[in-house]
């Protein structure tokens, strides 16, 4: 089973979350959203798998959504926009 590391969308976190989570988790598994302890928004840090790479293997959107990871890139302070994968559009905004 891999690895998933996870970061918290809002600072501080909780003692858990605050420097980064990490969870042995299913290749299959739904990705957590928020802290078991804290219930911050968690994001998903995406890593390089741990595999020799054969030319130029690129981690693009199409692969990342094959993968079943889901990307997000910083739009703001502590706002993250989908970029690929299936996980919502837009998380770490609370009204
Ligand atoms: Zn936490």
């Amino acid at each position: 089973m891999p690895f998933y590391e996870y970061r918290p969308a809002h600072t501080p976190g909780c003692q858990r979350c605050h420097g980064g989570l990490v969870i042995l988790q299913k290749l299959n598994a739904p990705a957590l959203s928020h802290c078991p302890d804290c219930g911050v928004a968690l994001i998903k840090i995406i890593s390089a798998p741990n595999v020799p790479t054969k030319g130029q293997a690129t981690l693009s959107a199409s692969n990342i959504e094959k993968a079943g990871f889901t990307q997000y890139k910083k739009i703001g302070q502590g706002v993250y926009e989908k970029t690929a994968g299936r996980g919502p559009n837009v998380i770490g905004q609370e009204d």
